[in-house]
């Protein structure tokens, strides 16, 4: 018999695809890992379900206890589906520029999801990173996650997702492409790859509006390169501990137009229906493609589903309203000449 004892058991061992079509004027093969097989359609299960153990084995998370934190979604929704098996209560606090497909979905597994406002600094008592820590401060047998500076959250990635990508390359990957946010993904990913091969190349993709870019070339923060962005789950206004930026060897910028954009190519071409940071490492991709040579194997990360994003990228008018669609086609579309 082939059961899986619950659906924790489904994490990991997502599939690395062939991209055909979008990448046929690049001179090598490119894969992407599918992340969005996971149970609960994003990368984040794998943390989300590692910083839970290890929170156990520690003492810090308990029977009938309550998992704090501040999360996009996608490390709401692996928390949430490790809260419903192992018996934990979830409380989320999100901002406003997430989608309303995510928070209805993270209160379909449950959890209390609480929204708050985007364009405050972190320290501000408004942020969802100050609400969630005085939340986690206030409620007893509480455990605040914090997936930024948890290094369980790269810990999971150097477990898993690195050696799957090692194996199903046969150790022959030569380019890690991963859109960033709190650095899990990236820096575990390259720590593993790294020791096996040190001259894989790590190109890390930043959103415009994000001070991780000028940080990995600088070594400054620099507040100034601070400005609002559309892209979810990725770019930041501080530098999360999970991040060694050691392990990168480019960090490259994307703009919003031009990862929803790609988003959108990549579900038509090639049938994989992904979020808009996917669009984000595909696009930085291409921008990089002088770069790449002929016998490259390069893994690109897809983090998670399109289903999240149909209110958005996938929504035309959404697109014309920011102007990532021309708005011509649309009066024509108006106008019965669509
Ligand atoms: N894409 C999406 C959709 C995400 O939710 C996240 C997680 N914030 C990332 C990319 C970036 O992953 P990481 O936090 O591991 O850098």
């Amino acid at each position: 018999m082939d059961i899986k004892n619950n659906i924790l058991e489904t994490i990991g061992h997502t599939p690395l695809i062939r991209l055909n079509k979008l990448t046929k004027d690049l001179p090598c093969t490119v894969l992407a890992k599918v992340e969005y097989f996971n149970p609960g359609n994003s990368i984040k299960d794998r943390m989300a379900l590692k910083m839970v153990e290890v929170a156990e084995l520690e003492g810090k998370l308990k029977p009938g206890g309550t998992i704090i934190e501040c999360t996009s979604g996608n490390t709401g929704m692996g928390l949430a589906l490790a809260a419903v098996v192992k018996g934990y209560k979830c409380i989320f606090t999100t901002t406003d520029k997430q989608s309303k497909e995510k928070i209805d979905i993270l209160k379909a597994l449950g959890a209390e999801v609480i929204v708050c406002p985007t364009n405050v600094e972190p320290e501000d008592p408004r942020s969802y990173y100050s609400i969630a820590r005085r939340l986690a401060h206030e409620i007893p047998n509480s455990f605040h996650a914090n997936q930024y500076d948890n290094l369980a959250n790269r810990l999971a990635h150097y477990e898993t997702t690195g050696p799957e990508i090692w194996e199903q390359t046969d150790g022959k990957v030569t380019h890690l492409v991963v859109a960033t946010g709190t650095g899990g993904t990236v820096t575990g990913t390259a720590i593993f790859l790294k020791e096996k091969n040190p001259g894989i190349q790590v190109w890390a993709m930043d959103p415009f509006g994000s001070l991780l870019t000028k940080y990995f070339r600088t070594g400054q923060i620099d507040m100034n390169e601070v400005h609002p962005y559309i892209t979810e789950g990725i770019g930041e206004d501080f530098v999360p501990q999970n991040y060694d930026m050691r392990v990168v060897d480019v960090f490259e910028q994307v703009t919003d137009k031009d990862a929803a954009l790609m988003a959108r190519r990549i579900a038509r071409e090639e049938g994989l229906f992904c979020g808009y940071s996917a669009g984000t490492a595909v696009q930085g991709l291409m921008q990089l493609k002088n770069r790449l040579k002929k016998d490259d194997l390069v893994v690109v990360i897809l983090h998670d589903h399109g289903s999240r994003y149909v209110g958005k990228v996938y929504n035309d008018q959404w697109m014309m309203e920011r102007g990532f669609l021309d708005v011509k086609t649309f009066k024509d579309i108006i106008a019965g000449r669509g």
